[in-house]
């Protein structure tokens, strides 16, 4: 028997998980303890970086890796329209400008190709994002990166675990952020992280994350004084044990899901009505979620459609994301407008997110494949 509703996403709690964060309950450190640093340097460890900050939230993170970069009134940074909004957002709150770049087709990741066009004087750095969990073409985006001196920030919080060229995400670009939001490959209930392998970021990120406190015992043991705004972004020993102890299992996460991403990719591959994701050989996705678009052209039924008769079936799936240039915010701050993007639109419009995470059982990843093929098949044109 399935149960349903199937969610698009869904965390995986274990009786250690809890026995870790009941620990910390019990312990004198609730925040600002030692747990932050064992989380830190767990996940500094795994990706091969030299420093970790850990911060309250994913989207608190970017804000801290564009802080780092000194991102400021005028400057420019380049990214995709394709990713969740807080790519973007950490880039306006330090009053900067998001410059979106065209996303490949195949990958759905930014397209290296359009990123040399967009650079001017006021280009500080690129913003790369692995979108649902594949990491972007880190060569590709260096080169240009090292040509016009730019920096590069990877937004990884759909891609902890992943790797490119064998070598893990985390340890190649300037600033790499995670997220461990409930839906992301592993939780900590909200939470982030920043890594890096620059000492310099790495001290200008604690204090950022920290009101920007600076001690200076040299005048009293409580004196402290605040050069550049900060603010409290820090994370607490209560999320961090959940962190630390769901990191163990981070690598059987991963497995799982790639072993669903497989079955999806086998079962969808002789339908010409769904276009697939394109895995690319360099890369080994950790897989945060499954992308699948549908070739309209070919059915009877809109995407909204779709949706909703899988919604009915009890697959509630989800879209991933809405382009940032289609948000009002975005399209009255800057200018952009529909039709600035047509790749990403034209994915967008067709896309839907179907059900990925560890605990999916192959008896509910059957039933997906079954009731999408059920959907086509009788909408076929
Ligand atoms: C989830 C996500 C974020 C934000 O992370 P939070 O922890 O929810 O703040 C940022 N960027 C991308 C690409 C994400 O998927």
């Amino acid at each position: 028997m399935i149960k349903t509703p199937i969610p698009y996403g869904k965390q995986w709690i274990d009786d250690d998980d809890i026995k870790a964060v009941v620990e910390v309950l019990k312990s004198d450190w609730l925040t600002c303890g030692p747990k932050v640093d064992e989380f830190e340097k767990a996940i500094a460890g795994y990706c091969n970086a030299k420093y970790a900050v850990a911060f309250s939230s994913g989207t608190s993170a970017l804000h801290g890796a564009y802080n780092a970069l000194g991102i400021k009134q005028g400057d420019e940074v380049i990214t995709t329209p394709l990713t969740f909004s807080a790519t973007a957002n950490g880039v306006v709150y330090c009053s900067g400008k998001p410059v979106f770049c065209d996303i490949s087709p195949d990958t759905l990741n930014i397209n290296p190709e359009l990123v040399e066009g967009l650079i001017t004087p006021k280009t500080k750095a690129i913003a790369i994002v692995d979108l649902a969990g594949q990491p972007c073409d880190f060569d590709a985006i260096k080169a240009i990166a090292e040509k016009h001196n730019l920096a590069i920030v990877e937004d990884a919080a759909q891609a902890l675990g992943s790797e490119y060229k064998s070598r893990k995400v985390g340890s190649m670009a300037d600033l790499t952020i995670l997220s461990f939001h409930p839906v992301k490959t592993i939780t900590s209930g909200e939470g982030g992280m920043v890594l890096t392998n620059s000492q310099e970021f790495y001290e200008k990120l604690k204090v950022f994350r920290n009101h920007g406190i600076v001690k200076k015992p040299e005048v009293g043991p409580w004196y402290y004084e605040i050069e550049n705004l900060g603010y409290n972004y820090r994370l607490t020993d209560i999320h961090c044990a959940l962190g630390i102890s769901q990191l163990k299992k981070l690598d059987k996460f991963i497995e799982r899901r790639r072993e669903i991403v497989k079955k999806y990719q086998e079962a969808f591959a002789n339908m010409p009505e769904i276009i697939l994701i394109k895995e690319e050989s360099f890369t080994k996705s950790a897989w945060h979620i499954y992308l699948v678009q549908f070739d309209l052209t070919k059915l009877k039924i809109s995407r909204k459609e779709i949706f909703e008769q899988l919604a009915q079936m009890g697959i509630k799936c989800q879209v991933h994301h809405v382009p940032i240039h289609y948000l009002p915010f975005y399209q009255k701050t800057f200018g952009y407008k529909k039709g600035d993007f047509p790749i990403t639109e034209q994915y967008y419009e067709r896309a839907i997110t179907l059900p990925l995470f560890p605990k999916l059982t192959n008896e509910e990843v059957d039933f997906v494949i079954v009731s999408v093929k059920e959907i086509i098949n009788a909408n076929k044109k």
